[in-house]
């Protein structure tokens, strides 16, 4: 029986007492500033591409959060014993999570477009991770997604890139490609992660990346007791496995002394081990997180990558977590700048861009297809707008969200890596002054 299923197996009363402790958790200051401070403007909905591409006031982004506020109300807000006393704030049932499981997890990507145009500035994502972990605690996290999460805690990888898997895939790779790749150094200055995606989905990613880190003249590393970047800990509302997750690959950049980790084209691993990696850590991380698309830029400033120019235009996806909420939009057109393309923005590009629809655990959950795609095709015309010859973006999920998009309505466009495009515009002889 799965984690998931044992959760499931209590009865209600067990199940909502184990929700309101994990919420009651969350009641920060700052997320009861967030959500005392609502004006109910509902400018949030014009922002959310669940609401935009359905209509349906449900997917209004505050409403998600409604059991969470409700919990809030109910008892940790200061005048909740009033809230309780005159009923305004009725107690959270089962019935009522069981409801909004889906507004939670399948209708929320975490992206945080919503909060751009909140004149509050209300960050709706980061209270719906919190929300996701009273969730989880009550056995309501999808049952695909709490399965993926569970195989990533208990076997490293989402998808089965064990580290076995992983060796295999990278001997296979250094003989079919002439690459080398420095598993398991004693001493690197770079630590690099990966995404399960790329090593089973996408593996000339990590053939793009050994080149690049070739090219470069870096000292580096992949460790086999960290190598895993995603975090479906995070995504799915498992607080001790976000930790786990975080804690493999800070360990294994302390073990070989990296003065850098470089997070690979993943939106949510930028966010999970930048933003939120000292937290679960406990104590300040003593190397710099870049992402890939960073670690590019930084290249390209230090004039250490040589590069061909490619004369196509082209446009660039935005992660979410990357650009928006990570604030590093500038890497990846610095990086565009330097291959000589012809940009071709989208019409809402960089902190503004679209999500594609699959962030926040959202691909791994099948009955959320439908509300996926739905979204999704904000983007397709937004990519067919601009008319560029190519497509690119630094996200192995965003690309497979497009890559199901693409398969699903027959579309005529493909998503592909900045990773291995720079990679493939690699000067020769490989090494750079
Ligand atoms: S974070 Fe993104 S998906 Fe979630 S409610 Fe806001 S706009 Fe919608
Ligand atoms: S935009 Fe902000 S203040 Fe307005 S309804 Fe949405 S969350 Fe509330």
């Amino acid at each position: 029986m799965s984690s998931v299923q044992r959760l499931v197996e209590r009865v209600g009363e067990e199940r909502v007492a184990a929700a309101m402790a994990a919420f009651a958790r969350d009641f920060t200051r700052e997320a009861a500033v967030h959500m005392d401070a609502c004006v109910r403007c509902g400018h949030c909905s014009h922002a959310c591409h669940f609401y935009v591409s359905t209509g349906d006031p449900k997917y209004t982004p505050i409403n998600k959060i409604a059991p969470f506020l409700n919990a809030y109300r109910r008892t940790a807000a200061p005048w909740a014993p009033l809230a309780r006393l005159f009923g305004t704030a009725k107690p959270v049932s089962l019935t009522e999570l069981e409801r909004w499981q889906e507004l939670i997890y399948d209708a929320c990507t975490m992206c945080g477009r919503c909060t751009l145009v909140c004149p509050m500035g209300i960050d709706i994502a980061a209270l719906i991770a919190r929300a996701r972990h009273g969730m989880f605690a009550a056995g309501l996290v999808p049952e695909d997604l709490g399965a993926v999460a569970e195989r990533a805690e208990l076997s490293t990888s989402p998808l089965g890139a064990t580290p076995k898997v992983l060796k295999e895939r990278v001997a296979w790779l250094e003989d079919e490609h002439g690459i080398k790749v420095p598993l398991d150094a004693p001493r690197a200055a770079v630590l690099v992660t990966l995404s399960s995606i790329e090593i089973m989905k996408y593996p000339k990613s990590l053939v793009a990346l050994a080149r690049v880190l070739e090219h470069a003249g870096e000292s580096w590393t992949i460790s086999t007791s960290g190598y895993e970047a995603t975090n479906f800990g995070l995504l799915s509302g498992n607080r001790d496995w976000q930790r786990d997750m975080s804690e493999r690959v800070i360990k294994a950049a302390i073990a070989c002394g990296a003065n850098t980790v470089i997070v690979p084209e993943c939106g949510h691993a930028y966010g999970a081990l930048r933003w939120e990696g000292a937290n679960v850590h406990g104590a300040p991380l003593p190397f710099e997180v870049l992402h890939i698309s960073e670690y590019l830029a930084a290249l390209v400033e230090a004039g250490r990558l040589r590069l061909e120019p490619l004369a196509k235009s082209l446009t660039f996806h935005d992660p979410c977590q990357v650009s928006r909420r990570g604030g590093a939009s500038a890497a990846p057109r610095k990086v565009l700048g330097a291959l000589g393309v012809e940009l071709r923005e989208l019409g809402d590009h960089a902190d503004a861009g679209w999500c594609c629809g699959g962030g926040g655990g959202v691909v791994a959950i099948k009955h959320a297809d439908g509300l996926r795609r739905g979204a999704f095709r904000i983007k397709m015309r937004e990519i067919e707008a601009t008319g560029a010859e190519l497509a690119v973006t630094s996200c192995a999920n965003c690309r497979q969200s497009f890559d199901d998009g693409q398969a699903y309505f027959k579309w005529d466009r493909s998503m592909g890596s900045l990773l291995e495009l720079v990679a493939g515009q690699l000067r020769e002889p490989a090494r750079a002054g």
